[in-house]
């Protein structure tokens, strides 16, 4: 048995990765174990881009940890010598009767952040790539934009291994109990490792740590891809921003142009399907393009060119849409992590921050109260 950890955590992953570092940067002896790669295609963190919102529309109390995420976003970034983040402007849009503009303005004016309402007019005026029908309506917000995930999750293992983290890729954890002295002990397929504290953040396998959260997070199937546009410079960033899209045909977001040549668009509504992690073909279907090209038909037709790649993705959704971070019932040394329900990647740097400070015993300067397990019935 290898022992003399402080922290393991499973799953170097977005918030993994995040947590690994900030752990052995606060001089703790950390292990991180990742089953697959570091940065693999297997979870919910790959396809170059993930956006950060500040006008969170999802709830207010996700704003303060955004803004402490765009500033590491931008410390770590500038740590590595890489713009890990893009700040391009959001622009939120909504078809009439749906409410996420209101929300997304509620938030702007709690925390007092700049934001421009525009009608269907102004934004096709300010955006030609945009057909919208004349009563939809848009939220700008000029401080958000995506952040590079996978540059991310190899930046932040990087540093990580730097500050003296041990960093395990390609091992899987098998099992994990609490020990009679208050630790833990971790097996994987490899051997077994005792350390003080655990933090299980394995995303789209949480249940399989934490069975009793079957009954509240569901896994779904996700599609997005790239479209080569057929005028590229509406698309390019500075013409465009990141975007969701709340409208008729269905629920949809995009991306400037970054690296990858096409123009990216995701459509959550069309991925809408209950899948296991384990069993999942991860290929797209034909089916999946024409979801995707039924948003660009509808609203952004400049960008119907030949899809440069489509590809399945996870979403770990619970019922509230809001995250899962607790401690687990019963077993105070080992801190559960599932920040997700399809928005949760842009908080992957503050999620460090608080996975080492619930680790450590150390008070998280945010309300962490609406992510508590107890929220559920039946999950003391
Ligand atoms: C298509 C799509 C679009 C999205 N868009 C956005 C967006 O625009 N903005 C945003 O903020 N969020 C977005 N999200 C959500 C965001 O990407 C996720 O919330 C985030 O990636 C979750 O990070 P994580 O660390 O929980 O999971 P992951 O990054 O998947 O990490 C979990 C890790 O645990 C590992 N693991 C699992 N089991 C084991 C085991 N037994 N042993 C060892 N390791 C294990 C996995 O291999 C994986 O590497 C999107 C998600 C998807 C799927």
């Amino acid at each position: 048995m290898a022992g003399g950890y402080d922290v393991i955590v499973v799953g170097v992953g977005g918030a993994g990765s995040a947590t690994c570092y900030e752990l052995a940067k606060r001089g703790q002896r950390v292990l991180g174990l990742e089953r697959y790669d570091i940065g693999h295609a297997m979870g919910s963190s790959h396809g170059e881009t993930r956006m950060l919102r500040l006008a969170y529309f999802e709830g207010q109390t996700y704003v303060p940890m955004v803004l402490r995420a765009h500033q590491l976003w931008r410390d770590i970034g500038a740590k590595l010598g890489e713009d890990l983040l893009a700040v391009t402007g959001t622009l939120d849009i909504n078809a009439p009767a749906l409410d996420i503009v209101d929300k997304a303005e509620a938030a702007c004016k709690t925390y007092d952040l700049p934001y421009t309402l525009m009608d269907a007019k102004a934004i096709m005026e300010r955006y030609p790539a945009f057909k919208l029908p004349s009563d939809y309506r848009g939220l700008f917000q000029p401080d958000g934009g995506f952040v590079r995930s996978e540059k991310a999750i190899l930046g932040y293992t990087a540093l990580a291994i730097d500050a003296g983290a041990d960093i395990h890729p390609r091992e899987q954890v098998l099992s994990f109990e609490p020990t009679a002295t208050g630790g833990v002990k971790v097996t994987t397929n490899a051997r077994t490792y005792e350390a003080g504290r655990l933090i299980l953040s394995p995303g789209a396998w949480i249940s399989r740590f934490v069975p009793s959260l079957e009954a509240v997070t569901t896994i779904y199937r996700q599609i997005f891809g790239w479209f080569l546009p057929l005028r590229p410079d509406l698309f390019a960033q500075g013409n465009f921003p990141c975007f969701t899209l709340k409208g008729d045909v269905g629920n949809y977001y995009g991306f400037p142009i970054n690296a990858h040549p096409g123009f990216k668009i995701g459509g959550p509504q069309h991925g809408r399907e209950i899948c296991d992690p384990e069993l999942l073909v991860r290929e797209s279907r034909p089916s999946d393009e024409k979801g995707l090209r039924d948003c660009l038909a509808a609203y952004l037709p400049d960008a119907l060119g030949p899809a440069m790649g489509v590809k399945v993705c996870l979403f770990t959704s619970t019922p509230d849409d809001d995250f899962i971070i607790d401690y687990m019932p019963g077993a105070p040394q080992i801190v559960v992590a599932s920040p997700c329900s399809g928005h949760g990647f842009k908080f992957a740097s503050v999620m460090g921050e608080i996975l080492s400070d619930l680790a450590m015993d150390r008070p998280s300067p945010f309300d962490l109260s609406p992510f508590r397990m107890s929220r559920f019935a039946g999950l003391a």
